[in-house]
């Protein structure tokens, strides 16, 4: 069972071989199973590259990455001769019945973004989806991920957490996004919240942050993995405050701890859940459940509840 319990660069291969450390300078190409092969590339330091890693791209038919500025020195450094094409958000969807046809006809493509995992806030899904929609072989050689390595500094609670990628740029649909996730821990999500942010709108998005969550424990990764690797938790006004000071540069993921788990069952909470789920569109059955299912009060006495704030309402 040694393949099953360590998938390697080709299913069907001994564990062992899948270990075999690549020669620096190319060499032999390793066999490498057909289908799409999604590859984690370093977020900055360039050990975090896995022999994982550089075996399949070495073994792959073509690498499909976000832009080959970026990918052809990676490759060039390790003596990968591997073609490269550009695959990313502006051409993924006309390419990928061209590629699917390759996958079809056996191809090993392995894909890759300009850092880290793709697929993460990176192209590749609509490929990989339809990939596997078509019954292909896709599998993944993990790696490196800003928002889990960010998770991880940033001690809050890391389970469950809910990655959000981006918020929008412009204040009022970030404001807007804010509010969405406000009226889903109304409705009771209670997780350790992750955001992408560029450093020119750090400190704006630590505001809205502040505005809309409050006084929560937070944390801001910065340049994980670099040589300037820091990660400043605070209070999310006090960091609104230290970014709005001292702008900040490099890359960045901001961390938000989970909504307060109050004691829960308290009349205020259930109401104040309830509306938030009203509010947000649900209907009264289904914000009844909700609320039942987050605190564990039976669901025929929140719903009689949500029926008389549904006629307040009314
Ligand atoms: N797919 C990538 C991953 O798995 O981490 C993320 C790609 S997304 C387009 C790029 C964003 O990820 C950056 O704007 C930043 O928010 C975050 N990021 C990437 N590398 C980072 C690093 N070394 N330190 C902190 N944040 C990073």
């Amino acid at each position: 069972m040694q393949g099953e319990e360590d998938a390697g660069p080709e299913p069907g291969e001994t564990g062992e071989d899948a270990r075999r450390a690549p020669s620096a300078g190319g060499g032999t190409k390793t066999a490498l199973a057909p289908g799409l092969w999604l590859v984690a590339t370093p977020i900055g330091n360039l050990g975090d590259l896995s022999s994982r890693a550089l075996v399949t791209l070495r073994a792959a038919d073509l690498v499909l990455c976000e832009d080959t500025r970026v990918t052809a020195p990676l490759l060039a450094r390790h003596g990968i001769g591997t073609p490269l094409r550009a695959l990313h958000d502006h051409n993924e969807a006309a390419e990928v019945p061209n590629l699917l046809g390759r996958l079809r006809d056996g191809a090993r493509l392995a894909l890759v973004s300009d850092a880290g995992t793709p697929l993460v806030s990176d192209p590749g899904y609509r490929l990989a989806r339809a990939a596997m929609e078509a019954g292909l072989h896709v599998s993944a050689v993990p790696g490196p991920n800003a928002a889990v390595m960010a998770l991880t500094l940033s001690g809050l609670p890391p389970l469950p957490f809910l990655f959000n990628g981006f918020l929008p740029p412009k204040e009022g649909a970030r404001r807007d996004a804010i509010a969405r996730l406000r009226a889903a821990e109304g409705a009771g999500l209670s997780a350790t919240l992750v955001f992408f942010e560029a450093p020119h709108r750090l400190a704006e998005c630590l505001a809205a942050l502040a505005e809309g969550f409050g006084d929560r424990p937070a944390a801001v990764a910065r340049e994980l993995t670099k040589r300037f690797e820091e990660v400043r938790r605070d209070s999310l006004p006090a960091l609104a405050a230290h970014y709005a000071a001292n702008a900040a540069r490099g890359e960045i993921v901001v961390v938000v701890g989970p909504a307060e788990a109050d004691a829960p069952g308290g009349a205020d909470e259930v109401d104040a859940r309830l509306r938030a789920a009203l509010a947000a569109g649900e209907s009264l059955r289904d914000a009844a459940a909700m609320v039942a299912a987050a605190t564990g009060l039976p669901r025929r006495q929140v719903y009689a509840r949500a029926l008389e704030i549904g006629r307040e309402g009314g």
